[in-house]
């Protein structure tokens, strides 16, 4: 049901991105609209396998992303909101005790995702497919939250607080979506972000743990 109306929105996104600044000067190529610095790192295949995911995961949204192995630099493409995304050990005190992210939109200046990829490890106990799946989900929740610029959470999807047995059985499967509020708050947080340092809406900069 939701695909069909991800399509549409996507073809829509889609001509105005066409409209847009291509940051990436070439012709024929899509512009970027988010750039991802990552900083640190999950084992390579499951890292590189996970960011094809979360690719074609805002992809359905008509939006492009691009990732650069490095921490943010003061290069950023214009038109292009970026993001650093920074994988640690240990537990830091920002985190709450279940989540495995969390994501400080415009924190410092910058947007910013910490990921504690023991915790992610330990609940994907040595399977890698699902090591993999979650880890982009967990990715693209918190993009979602940068995105849209609140701590809300959904009833379903990506976005939802807390995942369950069934849920995670299901990303291994395919992509869980975004629900129809959700796509439409991350393409408005989207345009607003690129117009300006943050979207309207953004309730506050303390950010959200999932
Ligand atoms: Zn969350």
């Amino acid at each position: 049901m939701g695909r069909i109306w991800f399509r549409q929105l996507a073809q829509i996104a889609g001509l105005i991105a066409l409209a847009g600044t291509d940051v990436e000067g070439k012709a024929g190529r899509r512009p970027v609209d988010v750039v991802l610095y990552v900083e640190g790192f999950a084992p390579g295949p499951i890292d590189l396998g996970a960011r094809q995911i979360v690719n074609g995961m805002y992809g359905r949204l008509g939006i492009t992303l691009a990732w650069h192995d490095a921490p943010k630099s003061d290069v950023k493409p214009a038109g292009a909101v970026s993001i650093q995304i920074r994988f640690v050990s240990g537990n830091p005190k920002a985190a709450s005790q279940n989540a495995l992210a969390y994501a400080l939109p415009y924190a410092d200046g910058i947007n910013a995702i910490t990921v504690m990829y023991e915790r992610i490890r330990r609940i994907a106990d040595g399977k890698t497919i699902f090591e993999r799946s979650l880890l982009a989900h967990v990715l693209a929740h918190e993009i979602g939250h940068v995105l849209e610029g609140t701590t809300l959470h959904s009833e379903s999807g990506v976005m939802k607080a807390q995942w369950t047995g069934w849920d995670y059985g299901a990303m291994v499967g395919g992509p869980l979506d975004f629900t129809r509020e959700d796509a439409a708050m991350i393409l408005r947080g989207l345009a607003a972000w690129k117009l300006s340092a943050a979207p309207a809406n953004l309730a506050n900069k303390s950010g959200s743990a999932r």
